[in-house]
């Protein structure tokens, strides 16, 4: 029971540790592959290695008392019978440590491929995969491709046992060559009648005992090397450092500006990416007004919000709110007053409520907060057809209602609606809407968040016209910028977009 309580308490305090250390990096970690090695490893290890850590320290202590014991006894036949003893064991040191380094090295330059194999059998047992995967054929593929690598791997991994195995026979046999050694000058001893029989018998036995003992507890201090190293990997994890740091003495203000946000000469490269998401980059977004920002895939739209969010710090050049450089403030303070709807939100596994108020956990049994969010998103209707209404369960995981893209969007929406935010960004907030829909809610939209600021990122049009401010982003930065009228007028890439539609005017 002893043993059950601690494996299982060592374990879930551990997973803990990785949660709470994987919440507190910054997205860049998450860019890079390497993280997702070192959190494999970190995994990996947690569950086993310290329970076997403090087994093998058990059987350490255990092993070491009775060998004392053992020692002593041979000593009384000759002061280096247990010296030769220790000697003996040396070659099995030796495999031992040797084999634990390879193996432990082997497991590092392979958790990539490790992880590939893992990511071909999340491609045939996972239900976001499996439309694509059947459509395409593609099972019997990636079954292929897992097969062979597991059997890279696996023959790597066994042709290392394999030279370990043969190791240890010829360790072993360099200790029973020893002992034969020891045996045979106590038998001379027994010749010369200096040893009697009994005697002879109480020290071979001792020496062969003290072999055994020996051994036992090499291999656990080989576990307890082994298990230090490989808990190094968890330790690894644990140290990582965010960096997008807290301010040392933080502003404490919410996210609403009072007269502007500014992105000034910002440039900034993804970690894993070589080229420039943004280069010198300016923008202006004025207070209490809707500004739109219309643009191409990839010209680094939604990557202002994540500059603006902190999710990332620029490389140079500042995001300021009202003059102030946003590092400058609270970052849970400035966070909690703004309203964000991603452009991938997440479809959490839970009642529809949960799904929404999830937005502001603390005032998560506020009913009114909760139906003024469905009607500011427009989700009433979503709502009504759903058996257990706001308590119905969502989502796949745990045998909850399905809802379909625009559905989920719109619960996304009310999310975002549940905070009474100050700041209200939205990355596409209509691409799942029909243009009737876009149009009504884009209106009841304006009416109800009159006087705050709101950033739209589209590429509608329709949802860019509406706004007090467009501004037309480019790879190389704001092209250019003004209402839908002045922006018509002037002829450009945004009027040019218009016509291309059959919108002219
Ligand atoms: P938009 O929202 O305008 O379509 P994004 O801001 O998403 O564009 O992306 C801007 C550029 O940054 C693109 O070239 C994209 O490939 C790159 N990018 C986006 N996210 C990442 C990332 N996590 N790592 C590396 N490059 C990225």
């Amino acid at each position: 029971w002893v043993r059950a309580a601690q494996a299982e308490l060592v374990s879930d305090h551990i997973r803990l540790l990785i949660q709470e250390k994987a919440s507190s990096l910054d997205m860049a970690f998450y860019d890079s592959p390497k993280y997702f090695d070192t959190l494999h490893r970190a995994r990996y290890d947690a569950q086993s290695r310290p329970i076997a850590l403090v087994e093998s320290l058990g059987g350490l202590m255990q092993g070491a008392l009775t060998l004392i014991s053992m020692a002593v006894i041979l000593a009384g036949y000759a002061w280096w019978l247990p010296l030769v003893l220790l000697i003996s064991t040396i070659p099995a040191l030796f495999v031992l440590f040797r084999f634990i380094l390879r193996r432990h090295k082997w497991r590092m330059s392979r958790t990539t491929q490790t992880r590939r194999a893992l990511y071909y059998e999340y491609l045939q047992t996972s239900r976001e995969t499996l439309p694509e995967v059947r459509l395409y054929g593609l099972a019997s593929h990636f079954r292929g491709l897992f097969s062979d690598l597991r059997l890279r791997l696996r023959e790597e991994i066994l042709q290392l046992a394999r030279s370990e195995a043969l190791s240890r026979i010829l360790a072993g046999l360099s200790g029973l060559i020893l002992a034969a050694g020891a045996l045979f000058l106590m038998l001379l001893d027994v010749l010369k009648g200096v040893l009697s029989f009994g005697q002879l018998a109480m020290y071979g036995q001792a020496f062969i005992q003290g072999q055994k003992l020996t051994r036992g507890s090499l291999e656990n201090v080989g576990q307890i090397y082994s298990n230090l190293i490989f808990l190094g990997n968890l330790f690894e994890f644990l140290e990582l450092e965010p960096k997008v740091l807290p301010a040392e003495d933080p502003i404490l203000r919410c996210g609403a500006p009072e007269s502007e946000i500014r992105f000034r000469d910002i440039s900034f490269r993804y970690p894993a990416s070589s080229g420039f998401a943004l280069e010198n980059f300016n923008l202006e977004i004025p207070a209490g007004r809707t500004t739109a920002i219309i643009g191409p895939n990839g010209a680094g739209k939604s990557t202002l919000f994540k500059l603006l969010l902190r999710l990332y710090d620029p490389d140079s050049g500042t995001v300021e709110i009202d003059g102030i450089d946003l590092r400058r403030l609270d970052l849970d303070t400035f966070r909690n007053s703004v309203a964000v709807l991603f452009q991938m939100p997440l479809q959490f596994s839970a009642t529809l409520a949960e799904n929404i108020s999830y937005g502001k956990l603390a005032e998560a049994d506020r009913m009114d907060l909760l139906e003024k969010a469905i009607e500011a998103a427009d989700a009433g209707e979503i709502i009504s057809r759903l058996p257990e209404g706001e308590q119905t369960m969502l989502g796949p995981w745990f045998g909850g209602t399905e809802l379909s893209v625009g559905q989920w969007q719109r619960l996304a929406l009310s999310r975002a609606f549940f905070r009474d935010a100050s700041l209200i960004l939205l990355d596409e907030p209509t691409s799942a809407m029909d243009s009737w829909s876009e149009a009504a809610w884009i209106e009841s939209f304006r009416r109800r968040q009159e006087g705050r600021t709101v950033v739209i990122i589209t590429h509608r049009l329709h949802t860019a016209r509406r706004a007090d401010l467009i501004h037309v982003m480019e790879k190389k930065g704001i092209v250019e910028s003004g209402t839908h009228e002045e922006l018509l007028e002037r002829n450009g890439r945004y009027a040019r977009a218009w016509e291309a539609h059959g919108f002219s005017g």
